[in-house]
């Protein structure tokens, strides 16, 4: 009989981020990616989201590694917060790798992994795992597929993927390779990359925002030129580099995330710039505009990042004004939309002018839309077909299109989050659940936990009402009080009457309790909060968190 194959999803069925999945062979565990999902706005002073690590905690000396696809933070920036509690090494692209490590070098967690570089193609066993490594396009270089030769046949990891014919570095998305596995062994269960299942037709060539790149710098000759794009898009990088060189540019780079990324990708050979070209953001200011392009971070709209301090007037290297034009080569993650209109109007209110992709192609989605995905399926022909990373919306399209491709519509899985499946000789098949919930981190502290973030909730959109008593529990009287303190809930000066009243009405209940020989602490709280909560619902139709204090003299 041969080994069955179990796979865990922890993350990144039913949202963007957090990807994270898990092989089971032999008795050992390997990991597809751990990555973070940026929080929503509604999760107050969240950082960052991750994936449950119980069950990987609790099977931790059965995790053999890590196989990284690529080094964006959805994939991998869940790493140095895994590593805190397990040990294991980790197996990418030099580019992978050299994006994950700052962030574990900075969490001091070095010594607790291997970062094991793989090259194009390579095939190597990881414990039990038969892993081979698998070229692929996409928005940042030497990303790759995951093909795991098992005991119950091929199964093929997309990774992020387009089907890119022109990449800035050629590298294409290695078909033949996996046209080869296909015609070959088979493979027997493809997970394939949702994000633009749901957008027709195919996506743009990275190339194709050259010609874009190249007017838009002829048509503002004598300006100064700042662009924003992810730190990692190191292909954008260099397209914005070589229009800005050609035209007789100096290139600075402005933010940490850039500069480090930029130096990495120079150094691994991924990102051609002449030194001559390069100066000092320090040095950009006295430059004439007409001589300058400036690289930044912040196009995402974060607060603290570079383009958003220029946006504010706050930065210390640039003043924005109407001799600017400013190219946000990217667009909006879902959920930073309403940053970056905030960055973009801040800039307008400069007087610079912005463009965007809104108002000119300056930037091409490193996914593959339904046309490549179709591409792709008519390619593998998996027996069975899983598709991984997005919205639930994104999952469904991205099955139908599998069903649309021949795959028999039985074995089309669609699944979520904490989903366990098993690849035997039967089949696939669901066999049970892992804990997958949400990982909230704030700051160094760790797991918020939902209550919390309930709690934060509450007090952000209905603020919160405390309400004070003393009593002598030996002769069962109100001593002082009910006084009551509010924050966030209404206008306080406004509201005496209410609060009078509320007062009244507290006491009464509270007399009522020690008269009825209630002489607990806790009861009376509870009391307390039952007469506030439901005079201040009546009353106002709101639910403030009302936070009972009964003191004994
Ligand atoms: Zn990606
Ligand atoms: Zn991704």
């Amino acid at each position: 009989m041969t080994s069955d194959v179990r796979l865990a999803f922890l993350g990144g069925l039913g949202e963007i981020g957090r990807n994270c999945m898990v092989l089971e062979q032999d008795d050992k565990l390997l990991l597809i990616d751990c990555g973070l999902m940026f929080p929503d706005a509604d999760m107050h002073g969240i950082d960052l989201v991750l994936p449950d690590f119980t069950w990987l905690r609790e099977n931790a000396e059965r995790v053999v590694g890590c196989v990284a696809t690529h080094g964006h933070e959805d994939h991998v920036g869940g790493l140095q917060y895994l590593l805190r509690d397990l040990s294991f090494p980790i197996f990418g692209s030099a580019v992978t790798l050299g994006l994950a490590r700052s962030r574990i070098e900075e969490a001091g967690l070095l010594g607790r992994t291997e970062l094991v570089v793989v090259a194009d193609g390579e095939r190597r066993m990881i414990g039990p795992f038969d892993v081979e490594f698998i070229p692929v396009t996409h928005s940042v270089p030497s990303a790759f597929a995951i093909a795991v030769h098992s005991p119950q046949g091929v199964i093929l990891h997309s990774g992020d993927f387009k089907l890119d014919l022109t990449p800035v570095d050629g590298r294409r998305t290695d078909l033949a390779r996996i046209g080869a596995l296909a015609s070959g062994p088979g493979i027997r269960l493809l997970m394939c990359d949702s994000t633009n299942a749901e957008e027709s037709g195919h996506s743009p060539s990275e190339t194709s925002i050259m010609g874009v790149l190249r007017s838009l710098f002829r048509e503002h000759r004598d300006q100064r030129i700042i662009t924003a794009s992810f730190a990692s898009h190191i292909h954008r990088i260099q397209q914005i580099i070589d229009a800005a060189v050609d035209e007789g540019r100096k290139v600075a780079t402005l933010g940490r995330s850039m500069q480090k990324n930029v130096r990495m990708a120079r150094e691994l050979g991924v990102l051609r710039v002449p030194e001559s070209s390069l100066i000092d953001i320090e040095d950009a200011d006295s430059l004439p505009p007409s001589e300058v392009c400036i690289i930044s971070t912040g196009s995402q709209g974060e607060p603290m990042a570079a383009l958003s301090l220029m946006a504010r007037g706050d930065s210390k290297w640039l003043k924005v004004s109407e001799r600017d034009v400013v190219i946000l080569s990217s667009n909006a993650i879902p959920g930073n939309e309403a940053n970056v209109s905030r960055v973009i109007d801040g800039l307008l209110r400069l007087g610079a002018e912005v463009v965007h992709s809104g108002i000119a192609d300056v930037h091409a989605t490193g996914h593959a839309q339904a046309d490549e995905i179709k591409t792709y399926l008519s390619i593998v022909r998996p027996d069975y077909f899983v598709p991984v990373h997005g919205e639930y919306r994104h999952l469904v399209a991205n099955a139908k299109l599998g069903a649309l491709m021949g795959v028999p519509s039985p074995n089309i899985l669609v699944c979520e989050d904490g989903d366990v499946l098993e690849l035997s000789d039967r089949g696939l098949e669901p066999v049970g659940r892992v804990p997958a919930g949400y990982l909230y981190v704030d700051g160094i502290v760790g797991d918020v936990g939902q209550g919390v973030l309930r709690d934060r909730r509450v007090l952000a959109e209905e603020g919160v009402v405390v309400v004070v008593v003393t009593v002598d529990v030996g002769s069962g009287k109100v001593i002082t009080g009910p006084e009551i303190i509010t924050r966030g809930w209404v206008y306080a000066p406004e509201a005496e009457d209410l609060l009078d009243e509320a007062c009244d009405l507290v006491e009464a209940a509270v007399e009522k309790a020690l008269s009825d020989g209630v002489r607990d602490i806790e009861t009376l709280e509870k009391d307390v909060r039952r007469a506030a909560g439901k005079f201040v619902n009546e009353r106002t139709k709101r639910r403030p968190m009302i936070v009972p204090v009964v003191m004994e003299t």
